[in-house]
């Protein structure tokens, strides 16, 4: 029976650590607060606003809320993600995207300040994590995969990774964290051919290809970790998400294996609640004279 790498547990964790945290520099006088920006009334991005603010509010961060029609012009957009810019108490802005279509989203990603980018959308976010710079910060979804593996003790220095998925948001950002880990990392791709072969052959599999139950027993064998990242509409209609892989057979094979839902997903949300890691950064540093250092981000910078 595989080991099952709850995503829960890390979040719980990372909770417990951002709870410390956050103390620490309100007993300094900063609150570290996390503006919200959103265009429109979209139901996912309503949820995940919610999610966020439930979850800001459990480590005593604070939230600032900018919400805009969803007819609201570029120009009302781009001046409001400068006002947040600029404002020296918001230490990290979350940008809901899509956009509406009116609105040019490499106009909107290019306005918003990296150091603030929390979902690492920015291009000096990718550039970052490209040169190890330090500039902004991974997206959220591939940092999750990191902190489980850490969470669990599974280190990929020297081992085979199969990613599969080349897209901005995951495959690649989450391939270049994985190298920096030392993983010797294969990303693959909707061209990628023997593509069970080449899972097979790794230590430590991720799965994010967003194709629901699409990736079966064919591709395990026993002594691999699985993490899913896939979170799908359930297929034949039925209600709920489930990953890309299918959990019933892989768990019986593998080492270990992230569930969906549960996983992936849960530490996301915890991700998010990052503008207190700004500290350490910079943001607030630059905004208030503080400094704290956070074992959580060090793990993952260095
Ligand atoms: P995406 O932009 O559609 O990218 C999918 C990637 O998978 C592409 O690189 C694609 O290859 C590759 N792919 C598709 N079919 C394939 C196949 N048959 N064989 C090999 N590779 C294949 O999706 P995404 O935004 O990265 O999201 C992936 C999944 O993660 C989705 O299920 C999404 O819902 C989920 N997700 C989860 C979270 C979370 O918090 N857990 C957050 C965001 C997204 P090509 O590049 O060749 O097309």
């Amino acid at each position: 029976m595989a080991e099952l790498l709850s995503g829960k547990a890390v979040a719980e964790a990372l909770t417990e650590r951002m709870k410390t945290d956050v103390a620490a520099l309100k007993a300094k006088g900063v609150t570290p607060t996390l503006g919200i920006i959103r265009v429109g009334e979209k139901g996912p991005d309503i949820s995940y606003e919610k999610g966020a603010t439930k979850r800001c509010e459990e480590v005593g961060a604070a939230v600032k809320n900018y919400v805009l029609p969803e007819d609201a012009t570029q120009e009302a957009l781009l001046k409001t993600i400068a006002e947040a810019n600029a404002d020296r108490k918001v230490h990290g802005v979350l940008l809901f995207r899509p956009l509406p279509k009116h609105i040019d989203d490499n106009a909107a990603r290019a306005a918003l300040n990296p150091a603030k980018d929390v979902d690492g959308i920015t291009d000096g976010s990718m550039a970052g994590i490209y040169s190890d710079s330090g500039a902004g910060y991974p997206p959220c979804t591939a940092e999750s995969v990191i902190r489980i593996l850490d969470h669990y003790k599974i280190d990929p220095a020297g081992k085979r990774v199969a990613v599969l998925g080349r897209s901005t948001v995951i495959g690649k950002p989450v391939s270049l964290l994985l190298l920096k880990k030392n993983g010797t990392v294969t990303i693959c791709h909707s061209k990628t051919q023997n593509l069970e072969e080449t899972v097979k052959a790794a230590d430590i599999a991720v799965v994010a290809m967003g194709r629901a139950l699409s990736v079966g027993k064919e591709y395990f064998r026993a002594g691999q970790y699985v993490i899913d990242v896939g979170v799908n509409p359930k297929p034949n209609g039925e209600k709920g998400t489930c990953g890309d892989v299918k959990f019933d057979e892989a768990e019986p094979v593998v080492a270990g294996i992230s569930p969906v839902p549960g996983g992936v997903g849960a530490v996301t949300n915890a991700c998010l609640v990052r503008p207190y890691l700004s500290a350490k950064r910079g943001s607030v540093s630059r905004a208030l004279p503080v400094r704290v250092t956070l074992g959580t981000e060090t793990a993952l910078r260095t």
